[in-house]
């Protein structure tokens, strides 16, 4: 049957027919997991007991005539998103027992109607990281060549859906963290609007720039998990109660198409971006223009203050955020400290890792008095001038074209030791966090067998909109459809 290459809708189907149980369908999954992980390491918990009590009640839910599309489809979530009594490390030593006392929003958004949370996938540690090499459990591996990263910091959640351990998953994206492992690993992933999804419950990295989001295969699948995860919550302070968010639909005619301006920015398409990329993305250019898109090029200047901007905020934050971690509150604390200090010094050492550390200590910097101004002042400027610069593409065009990375996935161990060559593969996405707009990355070719992923942005609240390009186009390219050799069976 092919189960594990089928989109929500389908598995719904199969659910509806009783062709198949959720609690086969759930087993179904885990027996991939058991088969296939120990290759990817993309899981750090598998809920097999939970999951298989939950998918028993979505069975009865299932005949009792009383579930919603994604009653029992299973769905894993990155560890990131707490979960109640479900270990949620963070890819962390500091929290490597840490089992959280509620749900995080989402989680429980989609519990509540029925999905079978399977296990908690693998992440850079504290989200920090654009290879998933940054974890304490461990590297990911990309599922279309074991030698290279699945990116990050969801590369956990990348990997399990692309190597089909899970039908979908949930990512966060702080500055590229759900499209870029989309793009590594050949799938859809949505970084929704800054607000429009509840951070309750995500642990935090960088508050102003965090946002959670769906990873699947399928803008299709993207669509339907991201209609039931936004929402107002009360429990988030910087949810949004202004702009009511419509259930989407995905019924984009060529008479729409021919009605959408999309911008292509040159500043985007410049040396940093490999060659075979550019191509790969200008021949899909090609393809939207053929669905009767109306394709112009536009300018978003400023573009390379990015990259400094986004480190230096996103470290302020994680430093403030990463406070809580003391020894005394909850998570891991340091064998026999001598005093109050030594707790608080030792417990840090030992349970970050070299990254979080760096992080912490750019922020703590970036925020100290004397070099606040120079440095954090500075950054939120820039961060103004990269909205601004948006805002003004848009009153020309309805959304922007852009590569989702400037390079394909890269091998396992090759930019650890370069900083900045690590921090300059978000350079096509961070600006969009910076702007807190919505985008989302899609598989349009591939270049030395490696995915290329296109990255659709639109201005705030456009979802409906960028769901429906790419679905539209989905319908008629068949990218999203393909599997890693060594999974694609049975
Ligand atoms: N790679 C970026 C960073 O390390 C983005 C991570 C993310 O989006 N969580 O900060």
């Amino acid at each position: 049957m092919e189960i594990y290459k089928k989109s929500i809708t389908e598995l719904s189907d199969l659910l509806n027919k009783k062709t198949i149980s959720s609690v086969e369908m759930t087993n179904y999954f885990l027996e991939r997991i058991k088969t296939h992980d120990s290759k990817l390491n993309s899981f750090i918990t598998i809920n097999d007991r939970f999951a298989l009590k939950k998918a028993a009640e979505a069975d009865k839910k299932i005949s009792n005539n009383e579930h919603h599309l994604l009653t029992g489809i299973p769905i894993a979530h990155k560890d990131l998103f707490s979960t109640k009594n479900i270990l949620t490390t963070c890819g962390s030593k500091m929290l490597k027992n840490y089992k959280p006392p509620f749900d995080a929003t989402v989680v429980k958004k989609l519990d509540d109607i029925g999905m079978v949370n399977i296990g908690k996938t693998n992440m850079d540690e504290f989200a920090m990281g654009s290879s998933n090499e940054s974890s304490y459990f461990g590297v990911v591996k990309n599922p279309w060549n074991l030698d290279k990263v699945p990116g990050g910091s969801s590369g956990g959640s990348a990997a399990a859906v692309a190597a089909c351990l899970s039908p979908v998953a949930t990512g966060s994206d702080t500055g590229g963290s759900i499209r870029q492992p989309a793009s590594f690993c050949g799938l859809t992933g949505l970084k929704p609007t800054y607000s429009s999804v509840s951070r309750y419950g995500m642990i935090a990295y960088a508050s102003s720039l965090d946002q959670g989001g769906p990873i699947g295969k399928s803008a299709e699948d993207c669509a339907i998990l991201y209609n039931e995860i936004n929402g107002y919550d009360p429990n988030d302070s910087t949810s949004n109660h202004e702009q009511k968010i419509e259930k989407i639909k995905l019924n984009f005619t060529k008479e729409n198409a021919s009605k959408i301006r999309i911008g292509i920015p040159l500043e985007y398409f410049s040396k940093n971006l490999d060659q075979s990329i550019s191509d790969e993305i200008f021949k899909s250019i090609d393809v939207f223009k053929k669905l009767g898109f109306k394709i112009k090029e536009i300018s978003l200047p400023n573009h390379n203050f990015t990259i400094p901007a986004y480190y230096i905020i996103a470290s302020a934050e994680a430093s403030s955020n990463l406070s809580r971690y003391d020894g005394v509150k909850f998570g891991y604390r340091c064998k026999d400290p001598k005093n109050l200090e030594e707790l608080y010094f030792k417990t840090r050492k030992e349970g970050f890792g070299k990254e979080v550390k760096k992080r912490v200590m750019i922020g703590a910097y970036a925020l100290s008095s004397g070099y606040y101004d120079e440095y954090y002042i500075r950054a939120l400027k820039i961060r103004r001038i990269i909205r601004d610069s948006f805002l003004a593409a848009f009153k020309d065009v309805d959304f922007i074209f852009a590569p989702t990375s400037p390079t394909t996935a890269f091998n396992i161990g090759e930019k650890t030791s370069n900083a900045v060559d690590m921090y300059l593969s978000d350079i096509y996405t961070t600006p969009v966090n910076l702007a807190g707009l919505p985008a989302l990355s899609i598989p349009v070719g591939y270049s030395n067998n490696l995915p290329v992923g296109l990255q659709i942005i639109g201005n705030y609240f456009s979802e409906s909109g960028i769901l429906n390009i790419a679905h539209f186009y989905q319908k008629n390219t068949e990218w999203h459809l393909k599997v890693p050799k060594e999974f694609d069976n049975e």
